[in-house]
């Protein structure tokens, strides 16, 4: 297979993998699941089109509770995130939570907010 093809298939599978998930994805999470789709990827190739859909603005970076970071696919309305402390997955929660940015004592001027929720996934709860 043409070297660019092969690129692009997986390029193809790695932006695939961000839209079957919905929530935010670290490097690890992205290798792995990508290898399901397309077997024998490497983690070179992986973190390669990582950084160039970032760079093309196709993912922006999530930083949670100081974990590694985490991707998702730019261009998401205001959303949040759950973390689950059983399986370390990351979810996206959409909506947000009214009256957050009136915590903020009297003086300070709000411009954005991020809301991380912790617990257990329903996979979790279950097990
Ligand atoms: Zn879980
Ligand atoms: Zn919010």
């Amino acid at each position: 297979m043409p070297g660019h093809q092969r690129h692009t298939r997986q390029r193809a599978a790695i932006a695939g993998v961000f839209e079957a998930q919905g929530g935010p994805l670290s490097a690890l999470e992205v290798l792995k699941l990508a290898r399901a789709k397309v077997p024998g990827m490497g983690t070179a190739t992986v973190y390669r089109a990582l950084a160039a859909m970032l760079e093309e603005g196709a993912l922006t970076v999530v930083h949670l509770l100081g974990q590694a970071p985490r991707y998702e696919l730019a261009g998401k309305g205001h959303h949040h995130h759950f973390c689950c402390r059983g399986c370390g997955r990351a979810f996206e929660i959409e909506g947000c939570a009214e009256g957050v940015q009136a915590l903020a004592p009297a003086g300070f001027r709000v411009e954005g907010h991020d809301l991380v929720l912790t617990g257990l996934c329903p996979g979790c709860v279950g097990g």
